[in-house]
């Protein structure tokens, strides 16, 4: 939030711009037969409940045929509002409309009667989420396959923080910067590439470094396509604390103080296993970790420990990633591009990491895009190698590129592709 308001506003002023932000998700009962629909209303919910807004939600108790990690099972309403009881201080998840309310979002056929209040419809189909300024309603689109479903969320939810931010333009360090980031879409479309989009995926077995944000971001998606199933090895060293309820997806309040890869190994995933390895991965405890997976997924911010895992040469490695309002994914193997060429440099940051729910979310989503389209055989996209989100302005094009081999790399990535020619 400082990116853009700078240091003068009090911690107290930026807390009462989140969690006075009042959130109206509305669906038809219609729209919430499938899945994916279920996936975009819950996600939505909880992206923005997560980040200090009061979420009404004024939609049918459907019940829940697949199940919607972390919530329980039984229904979509009591499951979600038993969910925002537990998130941060008061209770983020409520039925009804409330009398006032900054951002409503709607999904399915039910129209909503204009007021002064900013309008949104989300839509989906299987592998790109829409959002539109509008207060008509449309036939949701996409069928059981979510990530499309998700990628609306992650719009949805981008438009609720920008409501919460637009309460602090008094203190814009650019008014003109701070508009032109924060005014709301009229239009935006994610696409989500990950090749086909099938039921009952085979992730296979895969490494994944780190338990934080963004590899909760991963997990949570993945967790969502019904039948996946896939044996994660998590490796993360620390506990949980109350300052990562705003954006770790998998975490819930009565887990606060545990060891993260318990908590998340402890939780009911579909046909996702996690096995927790709670080492931080170094050069210290590199033996016990040792053979690595063929596939090793990373959310890890600090770019030394990226070159670090770089420097094990995986078969694949998947990077997501954060920066600011940036979330960013790239795919390394022998033969392309290596992380280090990536990132030459090291960005170091300091004291706590306070991203959005949303930002971190985003990098989760396009890394299990990553996978998926891994393990069916894709992943040498190296037109897309790297993919970098604006999260706050998804009206522009995603920007997607090659990522160049540099002569001086490091790690020689250069020479190992020529070997492998
Ligand atoms: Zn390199």
């Amino acid at each position: 939030m400082r990116d853009l308001v700078g240091g003068k506003p009090s911690d107290a002023i930026l807390l009462e711009a989140l969690s006075s932000t009042r959130a109206v998700v509305v669906a038809n009962e219609t729209a919430l037969q499938r899945h994916s629909a279920r996936v975009a209303l819950a996600t939505t919910v909880q992206l923005a409940a997560r980040s200090g807004a009061i979420v009404y939600l004024e939609a049918p108790n459907a019940g829940l045929d697949q199940p919607l990690p972390p919530l329980g099972g039984g229904r979509l309403l009591d499951s979600l509002v038993a969910l925002g009881g537990g998130l941060l201080p008061g209770q983020r998840i409520r039925i009804g409309v409330p009398d006032a309310a900054d951002v409503v979002i709607l999904l399915g056929e039910t129209a909503w009667r204009q007021g002064p209040e900013l309008v949104f419809r989300l839509n989906a189909d299987d592998t790109e989420g829409f959002i539109v300024r509008t207060s008509h309603g449309a036939p949701w689109r996409a069928g059981e396959f979510p990530l499309g479903a998700l990628a609306a969320a992650g719009l949805a939810a981008a438009e609720v923080f920008k409501a919460s931010m637009r309460k602090l333009r008094q203190y814009a360090l650019n008014p003109a910067i701070f508009d032109e980031q924060l005014s709301p879409v009229s239009a935006a479309r994610l696409p989500v590439r990950c090749g086909l989009a099938v039921a009952e995926p085979d992730l296979g077995a895969f490494d994944v470094v780190s338990g934080g944000a963004i590899c909760q971001g991963l997990l949570f998606c993945l967790a969502q396509i019904p039948g996946a199933r896939g044996s994660a090895r998590v490796i993360e060293p620390e506990r949980s604390d109350a300052s990562n309820m705003n954006r770790y997806m998998l975490l819930l309040d009565r887990e606060l103080g545990r060891s993260k890869v318990e908590s998340l190994s402890g939780l009911a995933l579909g046909g996702l296993r996690v096995e927790p390895l709670p080492h931080r991965f170094d050069e210290r405890s590199l033996p016990r970790l040792l053979p690595l997976r063929d596939r090793v997924l990373v959310g890890v911010d600090d770019i030394p420990s990226r070159w670090f895992i770089q420097a094990q040469w995986p078969s694949w490695l998947g990077i997501g990633a954060t920066s600011h309002f940036g979330a960013m994914s790239s795919w390394h193997a022998s033969g392309a591009a290596c992380a280090q060429c990536l990132h030459p440099r090291d960005e170091a940051i300091e004291g706590p990491l306070p991203t959005a729910a949303f930002v971190s979310f985003l990098a989760g989503l396009s890394l299990a895009a990553r996978l998926l389209d891994v393990v069916r055989g894709g992943g040498t996209d190296v037109a897309g190698q790297q993919e970098w989100l604006d999260t706050l302005r998804l009206d522009r094009a995603v920007w997607r590129t090659p990522v160049a081999m540099r002569q001086a790399c490091p790690l020689n990535c250069g020479a190992r592709a020529r070997y492998a020619a």
